[in-house]
């Protein structure tokens, strides 16, 4: 089926690869939506002609119009605009790509839209997991995995459903700092953490895989994709990231899924789902690939891991805090302003304050505020 689609962080590392997976498979890009980057999405504009662009930046709003005046495209700007690009009447399925917890509300429009969710943006369901995914039932809507892990446990699990899951074994790289002491890791700088050994990203999910807090997102964000509690997902270091995730049934018969460590192929997967597609990504060579090799992670020195388990037996609003506090803590770190160490003491100071609030929009908003008051104040 040709589906018609919306992208929301068309510019980003993942937005810019799903245009090519679309492009290349003749699917229609109905609506565009980045943050502030308008000479990127006037080229987008102009090469895929969509219906509808969003710039959440205000103040781009009229130079963006204007560049792309000779064009049939609406353009729209906000937050009321990525939900406009989030709902669009001519898409059939969204793709949630922007950075942060932004991403919460586009997400929630998508579904009450009925949009088929493809899910890219993991503070979604960190933050407002429940909210998100309980909508979603009740509307009908299909959630589909980007991240390359949670992709690899939706392939893993399909044909599956109906049995028991003992563990999900979700593989994590290590990020450049795998094997270092905290030590070691008192003076590391920007360039240092910004050096992942397989993956190519966005700057903060590169922080994250550093940090191992990505690792820690994609904990909570596997418990709501797959309803399988904290307990049972084993975070295994698998340094060449080429078995993406796994899940041990009933039996203890392990299925996992493998492939070169490229996100074309989870990106593809989630827009083409139920349909598998030709994908260019290279194919994999296990001769090249020689050995796996497999560790337990070292949850003292890259203690996120920790937080962001506890932040999840807590539940409620506790992700929100943790969520909150490293997307600034991260971008503190990446300003200059604080050290990398910094990031997972704020991480799990944050967990001080009271989270204990029903989740709501609005209990995640007030939580956000709390959370950013609290690094401030703490630096
Ligand atoms: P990038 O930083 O490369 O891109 C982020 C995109 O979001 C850009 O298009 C940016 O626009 C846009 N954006 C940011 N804020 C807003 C906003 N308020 N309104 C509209 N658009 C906005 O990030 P990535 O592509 O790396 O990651 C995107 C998401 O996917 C994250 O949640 C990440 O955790 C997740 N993810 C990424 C993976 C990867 O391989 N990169 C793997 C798995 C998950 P602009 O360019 O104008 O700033
Ligand atoms: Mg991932």
């Amino acid at each position: 089926m040709l589906k018609r689609l919306s992208i929301l962080g068309s510019t980003g590392s993942i937005g810019t690869q799903a245009l090519e997976v679309c492009e290349a498979h003749g699917f229609s890009v109905m609506g565009l939506a980045a943050y502030s980057n308008e000479a990127l999405l006037e080229e987008q504009t102009r090469r895929f002609r969509p219906q509808l662009v969003c710039i959440f930046d205000e103040s781009r709003y009229h130079s963006l119009k204007a560049r792309v005046a000779d064009l049939p495209v609406r353009v729209v700007t906000g937050i009321g605009g990525l939900c406009e690009a989030a709902s669009l009447a001519e898409a059939d399925m969204v793709l949630n790509a922007v950075s942060g917890m932004i991403g919460l509300r586009p997400t929630l429009a998508a579904i009450d839209a009925h949009k088929e969710i493809a899910l890219a943006n993991k503070e979604t369901l960190v933050t407002g997991g429940e909210l998100v995914m309980r909508r979603a039932k009740v509307q009908n809507v299909p959630v589909l995995p980007v991240d390359s892990e949670h992709s690899a446990i939706f392939q893993c699990l399909n044909g599956y459903r109906h049995c028991k899951v003992n563990r999900i074994l979700l593989t994590a790289s290590g990020g450049p700092f795998f094997g270092k002491t905290r030590a070691e890791l008192q003076y590391v700088t920007k360039k240092d953490a910004l050096n992942h050994p397989n993956w190519s990203m966005g700057q903060k999910i590169t922080i994250d895989s550093a940090t191992m807090m990505n690792k820690g997102l994609e904990l909570i964000e596997a418990y709501w994709l797959f309803d399988v509690p904290p307990e049972q997902i084993e975070v295994v270091i698998h340094r060449e990231s080429i078995i993406h995730s796994a899940v041990e049934f009933e039996d203890c018969g392990v299925i996992a899924q493998l492939g070169m460590p490229d996100m074309k192929l989870p990106i593809q997967y989630a827009i083409t789902y139920p349909e598998r597609r030709p994908c260019p990504t290279k194919p994999l060579n296990l001769w090249e690939v020689g050995k796996l090799t497999f560790y337990e992670p070292d949850m003292e020195t890259f203690s996120c891991l920790k937080t962001a388990k506890e932040a999840i037996r807590r539940g409620k609003l506790y992700p929100t805090l943790m969520n909150c506090a490293n997307e600034l803590a991260v971008q503190l770190f990446l300003d200059g302003k604080i050290s990398f160490l910094q990031i997972a003491e704020l991480n799990e100071r944050v967990l001080e304050l009271d989270g204990r609030g029903e989740v709501t929009v609005d209990n995640i908003l007030n939580a956000e505020a709390a959370a950013r008051e609290f690094v401030l104040s703490s630096i």
